[in-house]
């Protein structure tokens, strides 16, 4: 295994000590892992600073289909680590695989795990130190950022597509866009969780009592079809079952069953054991999840271009709606249910009458008409 070690350990105050500290840590992981020559060496122009390169970048219909690729951006935003995305790094899992890096391997030094990326496209190679063990509001950890932010395109090499191109944000928005898709997911993981209630754990959830009861009367309506659950008693493993995808939750494997988020990969095991847990269904993302950050997750409020919405708010928006559905296919049927039984009173009503009237006759004496 690559050995690195750090020439100072002592923790100190002095701004430029820890700066120099840093930057030396980090040429020191790149000789140590052969990738020289040392971050701060580089310096390409980036595609505004020069005409030529503009030309050199136009992108082809084959370019813009990768920077809109949302599988194949998952397909490196998996390979990620929580080692990585829970300790402070200068750049995050998710602008790294915008950026074309998968996760190679991590490296462990003295105080400092070392994230190895690479690229699978011109087997370009970045070192990422851990931030953790250095104070946040020192502000020369802002230029070990900045030149982290540089170098996530001036690491690749040379005619690499990723040296100036990085995936459009869409690749990690909200991966929902019609209610259709929505009650799709809502219908088809709530089922599924639902028959798997002896595992599932006892969920956090910011739900208020209204917003729970449509949960439970729109799960009522889809696991049993009975549109009578207005009536029904509450059931929580199904409130449980139903909650879970509309917080992005889906339950994978029946053999060794887990919950996982397709859009930040966390996983949470199921078990007997595990029952008892709390799982809280907002904090179990990781950051950056387009299902809890609004700002990745670009759904803009129905009628404003400001306010962001994450995907879970939006999940809460449709199962209302769903639920104000339901509400008035149930009144609609009592009115038509109404309408009927009017018809049938008026129907019995008029035989009544019929039959006095057949009686009456029958009982009066009959008197031949006068000739
Ligand atoms: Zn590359
Ligand atoms: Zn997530």
């Amino acid at each position: 295994m690559i050995n690195i070690t750090t020439t100072t350990t002592t923790p100190t105050n002095n701004a430029l000590e820890i700066a120099n500290e840093i930057l030396e840590l980090m040429s020191k992981v790149r000789k140590e892992l052969n990738l020289l020559p040392p971050l701060n060496g580089i310096k390409r122009k980036l595609p505004d600073e020069d005409e030529d390169v503009h030309k050199r970048v136009k992108l082809s219909p084959s370019d813009v289909n990768r920077i809109y690729d949302r599988n194949e951006f998952l397909g490196r935003l998996k390979t990620y680590p929580g080692i990585y995305i829970y300790s402070r790094r200068p750049v995050s899992a998710v602008a790294c695989a915008k950026n074309g890096w998968y996760y190679e391997k991590t490296v462990e030094s003295l105080d400092n795990d070392v994230g190895l990326l690479s690229c699978k496209d011109c087997k370009g190679t970045l070192a990422v130190i851990d931030l953790s063990p250095h104070d946040p509001s020192n502000p020369q950890i802002n230029k070990i950022i900045t030149i982290y932010e540089e170098g996530l395109k001036a690491y690749h090499k040379e005619g690499c597509f990723w040296e100036f191109s990085q995936c459009n944000d869409y690749v990690n928005s909200f991966p929902i866009s019609t209610y259709k898709e929505a009650l799709e997911l809502v219908c088809t993981q709530g089922k599924l969780l639902y028959s798997q209630q002896h595992i599932l754990p006892n969920i956090v959830d910011p739900l208020d009592k209204y917003q729970r009861r449509a949960v439970n009367q729109v799960a009522q309506h889809y696991e049993h079809n009975k549109d009578e659950a207005m009536a029904i008693v509450t059931d929580s493993s199904l409130i449980t079952a139903y909650t879970l995808p509309l917080y992005g939750w889906k339950l994978k494997s029946t053999e060794v069953p887990y919950l996982q988020c397709d859009s930040c990969f966390q996983r949470y095991s199921l078990s007997q054991e595990n029952k008892s847990d709390q799982f809280d269904v907002i904090k179990e993302h990781r950051p950056n999840c387009p299902w809890v950050s609004s700002t990745d997750a670009l759904i803009y409020r129905p009628g404003s271009q400001q306010g962001l919405m994450n995907g879970y708010g939006w999940m809460l928006g449709f199962v209302n709606k769903e639920h104000l559905l339901l509400l008035e296919a149930l009144e609609s049927n009592r009115t038509a249910l109404q309408h009927l039984s009017d018809k049938k009173d008026a129907l019995r009503k008029k035989l009544e009458e019929d039959t006095k009237r057949i009686l009456l006759a029958a009982s009066k004496p009959f008197t031949p008409s006068p000739e």
